[in-house]
């Protein structure tokens, strides 16, 4: 059945130069790009975004990390999008990611590492709705 998911284009890769090659990625793997801006955002929007990690030790760099550039938050849609992109997206730390997968090919480390995605249905509906508005999603 069809699903949404949020993905973010990290920092990293948008300073990288790789936002085109990753969406491509996205929508070769059968994503349709329901929304998707370009944005700054501030410490405390990353903060608030990030909140479930609040008592990571690496939430503070972290934070710094989401808000030291541009980013691409975008809404994507197809049959079991979350548990796909997570798929797409590879391990969290690149060098466990498997073989073509977004991480093992764009990102640098453990932290930056190019994608978010949701983890889960009620994450996805949180995280669409920090970055977009009704009208938006069409
Ligand atoms: P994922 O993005 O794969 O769902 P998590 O939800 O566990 O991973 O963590 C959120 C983000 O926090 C990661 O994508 C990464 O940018 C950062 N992060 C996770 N673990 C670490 C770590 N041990 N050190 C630094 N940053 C981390
Ligand atoms: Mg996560």
């Amino acid at each position: 059945m069809s699903q949404r998911t949020f993905s973010i284009i990290k920092p990293d890769a948008v300073r990288k130069g790789y936002t085109g090659a990753i969406l491509a990625e996205i929508e070769k793997a059968g994503f349709k790009i329901v929304a998707i801006k370009k944005i700054s955002i501030s410490k405390a929007q990353a903060e608030g975004f990030y909140h479930v990690h609040s008592a990571r030790p690496f939430f503070g760099s972290l934070t710094d990390f989401m808000s030291s550039g541009a980013i691409f938050p975008m809404v994507l849609e197809k049959d079991n999008a979350i548990a796909d992109l997570r798929r797409l997206m590879g391990a969290t730390n690149p060098a466990n990611a498997e073989e073509g997968t977004i991480r093992k090919k764009f990102a640098g480390s453990i932290e930056e590492n190019a994608i978010h995605g949701s983890d889960a249905e009620d994450t996805a509906s949180f995280e669409i709705g920090y970055f977009f508005a009704g009208y938006e999603l069409a």
